[in-house]
């Protein structure tokens, strides 16, 4: 496989381009944010954008919340500096861990907002995760098009204009670079969040056996709705530079945020996706497709900024990656799927030229194992029935791409 020779990204991530000299597409965003991006001008166009909203609503903005580093960053910064009175968001997917439930108690405590948690239908979102699976390899759609498009229903049905999200995508993938503000609204929803699955077909594809009614949470507002209220939904990330290491320290420091382990990631990396329980097989399930996971991901951040070597990452992604987490049994009852199963599933969506491996031996197990919850589990002919619908569903499309070859 080819691998960035900068930050050792593999080609399998998604986005990924290299140039010339095999450097990724990645590394030069990075470069440009560093070098050519007047973070001056765009913290002035920040003051403007806050100084047209603020005071005129029932709240100044609306703050997405998932609890981590970035939307707690997030809150803090425009609370701290603009005085900001937002209304904040939060999508339970399903999986908070303990340490995220006492974080997001401290961080009210000490600023002091108005928040809503909203947490959907478990048995929804059972029947999504493993229709995901089955359709992506990706069993996070509820929670890629919850988190998004619940708060953007809120500010529509609040009509509360402004929505702040945390950091921008370029950060990471390169769907956007830092030319452009980066703006959060259904292009990019449909470009990157939904996996290419709206919620009509997702109605479609359950067979219609949920109601339709209950996908509304995962559907982003109309245009028509968002213009009428004069919707701005933008990253906070996109007008001050994002780091971070150093946010971490400060929200650690002054609010008393305090980071977590994670599955199968090395111990020095606490603060990265600890909100969800389910994280350790999300992580195991890029491994199984692409041939790389979290370790090679946060070692290629580190290798950007020049904190690590790379013989330190490259002893990371060695000691850490390619192992099962524990949390794997917890996921396969919640779908109703053995391992077999979901192994099958896994290696239809192989990103080449990554070659499917079954893996046998465990990562560690986290201290806050035994707290997760495990109530809610599918029962199996729910998933036989689901699974089998798929697969027809599948050789029909099959068969009618395959007539309609012939016919040419
Ligand atoms: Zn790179």
């Amino acid at each position: 496989m080819k691998h960035c020779t900068s930050c050792l990204l593999p080609e399998t991530h998604e986005t990924i381009t290299f140039d010339s000299n095999s450097k990724c597409s990645i590394c030069q965003n990075f470069n440009f944010k560093q070098e050519k991006v007047n973070w001056k001008r765009k913290k002035t166009q920040l003051d403007k954008i806050i100084s047209k909203f603020k005071g005129k609503y029932e709240y100044d903005c609306i703050v997405p919340f998932s609890g981590g580093k970035d939307s707690t960053w997030t809150l803090y910064y425009l609370i701290k500096n603009y005085n900001l009175k937002p209304l904040v968001i939060s999508f339970d997917h399903g999986f908070f861990r303990p340490n995220l439930k006492e974080n997001v108690k401290k961080l009210s405590r000490n600023l002091g907002f108005d928040m809503i948690t909203f947490t959907p239908n478990w048995k929804v979102v059972q029947k999504l995760m493993l229709q995901s699976l089955l359709e992506k390899g990706d069993f996070c759609w509820h929670c890629h098009t919850g988190i998004f498009s619940y708060p953007m229903r809120v500010s529509v049905e609040k009509k509360i204009p402004l929505v702040f999200w945390g950091e921008p995508s370029a950060e990471y993938t390169s769907y956007y670079d830092y030319e452009d503000i980066e703006h959060v609204d259904e292009t990019r929803f449909n470009r990157f969040v939904n996996l290419g699955i709206n919620s009509e077909d997702m109605y479609e594809k359950l067979n219609r056996t949920v109601d339709i009614r209950d996908l509304l949470p995962y559907s982003f507002p109309t245009k028509k709705s968002l213009i009428e209220i004069g919707s701005h939904s933008v990253c906070l990330g996109s007008y001050i530079k994002w780091d971070v290491k150093k946010q971490v320290k400060i929200i650690e420091k002054e609010i008393g945020w305090s980071g977590d382990e994670v599955e199968n990631v090395p111990k020095n990396y606490t603060y990265e996706k600890i909100e969800c329980y389910m994280q350790g097989v999300r992580d195991y399930i890029k491994y199984l497709k692409r041939g790389y996971s979290r370790p090679t991901h946060l070692s290629s951040l580190d290798l950007r900024n020049k904190r690590i070597s790379k013989k330190k990452a490259l002893k990371n992604i060695k000691n850490f990656e390619g192992k099962k987490p524990h949390s794997l049994q917890i996921f396969l009852d919640f779908v109703g799927l053995s391992e077999n199963e979901f192994n099958k599933i896994i290696s239809e969506h192989i990103v080449s030229p990554h070659k499917f491996k079954k893996i046998k031996k465990y990562g560690n197990k986290l201290k806050d194992h035994n707290f997760w919850n495990k109530d809610g589990k599918m029962d199996k002919k729910e998933s036989k029935k689901i699974i089998k619908f798929w697969k027809n569903q599948n050789e029909y499309r099959n068969q009618k791409s395959k007539s309609r070859y012939i016919k040419l």
